[in-house]
């Protein structure tokens, strides 16, 4: 288990959606930008707790799937998304 925290700039998102296929966890806000939403996962009932602030979404994760947001993180064309490691 990794605690991390996953944040979403809205500001260079761009509504791509290249991270909703790397990490189910993205989900299309009504915006029509993306958001994080740890319960749109079908498969996986993880938990997470998700707030916005400053035009930021973020969200911190205790669990499994820390490659999965990497990889969404990776895809982003405009790098809207950090992952980050929690210590401890
Ligand atoms: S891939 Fe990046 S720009 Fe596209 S919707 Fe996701 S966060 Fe926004």
């Amino acid at each position: 288990m990794t605690t991390y925290e996953v944040t979403l700039n809205k500001d260079p998102c761009d509504g791509i959606f290249a991270c909703l296929t790397r990490d189910p966890r993205f989900v299309e806000a009504d915006d029509g930008l993306a958001t994080i939403d740890p319960d749109a996962d079908p498969i996986y009932d993880g938990g997470g707790e998700v707030h916005e602030e400053d035009g930021r979404v973020v969200a911190t994760f205790d669990d499994d799937r820390i490659e999965e947001a990497k990889q969404a993180a990776a895809a982003c064309p405009t790098n809207a998304i950090v992952v980050e490691e929690v210590e401890e």
